[in-house]
């Protein structure tokens, strides 16, 4: 038989006990650093993010360059071989029209964000970014455009260094 605890010992403590310092209490603000590696492949791309320039990897066994890079092709299941510089122009691949922004609120003007193929990465080989310099009603699949880089000394070695793509201006490369 087992015996049912009916009233436990001692006093229950409130939220105001705490406050009111009735209980030996400590604080403190942990000054915690936190660090860790983003890879061999994704750190050579962010550091040159960070340079305006755009990095894959080629894989000559099924002669692709892959982009965002990696050290391993899945296609080949081998190490991938060398890097290759690829252009800041592409095509969108697709893209959405949201009226809600990064903490899901809503909002009036929305904002334009989607999938680029690179040029010379091998087909459907892309990044998701913002579009910008152009409306909900101009974008379409297919359109091509351009990174708008932040300027150097604002730039951190983050996708975010690119601030959209936008348009492709007539004789632009
Ligand atoms: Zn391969």
């Amino acid at each position: 038989m087992t015996a049912r605890v009916s009233k436990w010992p001692g006093v229950e403590l409130s939220a105001a006990d705490l406050l009111d310092g009735k209980v030996t209490q400590t604080r403190f603000r942990p000054d915690a650093k936190y660090a860790w590696s983003a890879g061999e492949a994704m750190s050579r791309f962010l550091e040159e993010l960070q340079k305006g320039r755009l990095i894959a990897r080629t894989c000559n066994s099924c002669d692709r360059i892959l982009f965002p890079p990696r050290m391993f092709c899945e296609e080949c299941f081998r190490p991938t071989d060398a890097w290759r510089y690829i252009h800041d122009t592409g095509t969108i691949e697709t893209f959405s029209i949201s009226y809600l922004d990064q903490d899901a609120k809503r909002i009036r003007d929305p904002i334009l964000v989607g999938v680029v193929s690179l040029d010379g990465a091998s087909p459907k080989m892309g990044m998701m970014h913002y579009f910008g310099e152009m409306t909900k009603d101009e974008i379409r699949i297919g359109m091509r455009v351009k990174a708008a880089w932040k300027p150097p000394e604002e730039r951190e070695g983050s996708v975010l260094d690119i601030r959209y793509f936008r348009p492709l201006k007539k004789g632009e490369r």
